[in-house]
């Protein structure tokens, strides 16, 4: 295990977030003229890759973004290797597909998620970031309070309202997902809207509610989708989910009961598989069961389980 955990798709971001420089306004206005500082366009929440022979981010420097006269107000990510990294919202008519490929014909705008398909970790890792703050921007333009202008601070760490005065911080959803097994079986399934014509089943997975604990979570949501009572629920890992902004909290559980008594509103199925069936699932050699791919954390507690890596 690395410093940054289990090492999922989107959870390997390299950036020193700058929490000192974030409170120091001056700090962040010479950051943001700085000639070094690297600015990242997201379109319609799509980031900028180069998608020639090595996919990567692709950064612009402080005076292209002049030259674009873009008028958004950059969002900070953080520093790596002594660079200033930002985000920002860039317009269709500013940054059309003729104009970026102007500027180099590999030049694309990427949806996050096949962003975690193709970059490497590091820079997928960012790329979430990216999304995940441009978006919260987008929605949280007004008071929650109320509903006066809000205005970003702290170069995007906070949401400062122009009426009340209430700071509003960056959103995160916690989400459950859980393998529950029982000796040589695990309880998998597939949830309505999405799978079902296919053999693709997954970890049962949840919103956490208000005043909840993770394992109350676990506990409930397995009940309310499989009816199935759950014990010992251990933590594996976690993977931030960039659609739009989750947590995804990894977890194993032991049944203590085994019947399903499946909530059909929410699930189209949900079943025990025996260990041998996942196993080929996972070498994506099973006719009957297909497994998640490598980028959700699903695939990976499902596969520690059947490898008896729990
Ligand atoms: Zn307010």
């Amino acid at each position: 295990m690395t410093t940054h955990g289990y090492g999922h798709v989107f959870a390997k971001n390299p950036l020193n977030r700058g929490e000192k420089e974030r409170r120091d306004q001056s700090a962040i206005n010479s950051m943001m003229t700085d000639p070094q500082s690297r600015f990242l366009p997201l379109r319609e929440l799509n980031l900028l890759v180069n998608t020639g022979m090595e996919s990567n981010l692709f950064w612009l420097s402080r005076v292209q973004l002049d030259e674009f006269a873009c008028k958004s107000e950059p969002i900070f990510l953080g520093i790596l290797d002594d660079i200033y990294h930002f985000a920002i919202e860039v317009s269709t008519d500013l940054f059309s597909d003729a104009v970026i490929r102007s500027l180099n014909p590999s030049l694309r705008f990427v949806d996050v998620r096949s962003c975690g398909e193709f970059l490497d970790p590091e820079e997928a890792g960012i790329a979430a970031q990216a999304r995940i703050q441009v978006y919260w921007h987008q929605r949280y333009k007004f008071c929650s309070a109320c509903g006066s202008k809000t205005q970003m601070q702290r170069a995007g760490q906070v949401r400062n309202c122009t009426g009340c005065g209430t700071d509003h911080f960056p959103r995160t959803d916690p989400v459950i997902i859980v393998v529950v097994h029982d000796g040589d079986k695990c309880l998998l399934g597939q949830s309505r809207g999405r799978l079902q014509r296919t053999n693709t089943y997954s970890a049962l997975a949840g919103f956490v509610d208000q005043g909840e604990s993770i394992e109350e979570a676990v506990a409930r949501e397995v009940m309310e989708e499989a009816g199935i009572e759950v014990k010992n629920v251990k933590y594996h890992s976690s993977q931030p989910w960039p659609l739009p902004y989750s947590l995804m909290i990894g977890c194993h559980a032991e049944a203590v009961t085994t019947n399903i008594n499946m909530d059909e509103d929410e699930m189209t199925d949900v079943k025990w598989f025996d260990r041998k069936d996942v196993i080929s699932a996972l070498e994506n050699n099973s006719e009957v069961l297909k497994v998640p791919m490598k980028i959700a954390i699903a695939h990976h507690l499902v596969k520690s389980w059947a490898l008896n890596e729990i």
